[in-house]
């Protein structure tokens, strides 16, 4: 008896359950947005079925940065440290990296190599953007930067950490997630 109540019950947790799940099944594309909230992710899911997604987000984002070459990248990386965090440790190198992984949460990359050096270790702090970002909006190369530069003092997504984050940027959450539409923007763009 108490197998049967088991069984019978279980088409009732089912949707709830699975809910999110499910919205990533209709579409892989959502896959950018897992995790937040049913408000924000319905609307992008409508935009994209109806075909309105990638115009709103132009008319969102008219104009890519022209921050193309690794020095360029490195300068303006070096204006946002030394405005907000001139104490933390030196910055060897910032390039565009097209290895990235872009699921998994990884827009960019933050690496500490520890190198022996004729008898020394030398360490160095170096951020990888993903080299999609090359040919993106501004605010959201600033975003990826803002984000790599707080991993040198805090290693963790904590509290800490986004605290920081909203320091050097405050429309960080914000950035964060248009960060995310944008990389549904370009695989619908090379759906096209
Ligand atoms: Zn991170």
């Amino acid at each position: 008896m108490a197998r049967a109540n088991r069984v019978d019950l279980r088409p009732f947790d089912f949707p709830f359950l699975c809910a999110g799940s499910l919205m990533v099944i209709m579409n892989p594309l959502l896959r950018y947005i897992q995790g937040y909230p049913q408000h924000i992710l319905d609307p992008v899911n409508h935009m994209l079925e109806s075909g309105r997604f990638n115009t709103w987000f132009e008319k969102r984002y008219p104009s890519n940065h022209d921050i193309k070459s690794e020095k360029a990248l490195f300068e303006y990386t070096m204006a946002i440290k030394n405005r907000y965090m001139k104490k933390t440790a030196p910055l060897s190198k910032v390039i565009y990296d097209n290895k990235i992984h872009l699921i998994n949460n990884a827009l960019g990359l933050h690496t500490y190599v520890a190198k022996v050096h004729g008898g020394k270790i030398k360490s160095k702090n170096e951020i990888r953007i993903a080299s999609v970002f090359k040919n993106a909006p501004e605010p959201l190369l600033r975003m990826l930067v803002v984000h790599e530069l707080a991993h040198l003092k805090e290693k963790e997504h904590n509290k800490a950490f986004y605290q920081l984050c909203c320091h050097m940027e405050p429309e960080y959450h914000q950035l964060e997630l248009d960060a995310r539409l944008f990389m549904i923007y370009q695989e619908t763009a090379k759906q096209k």
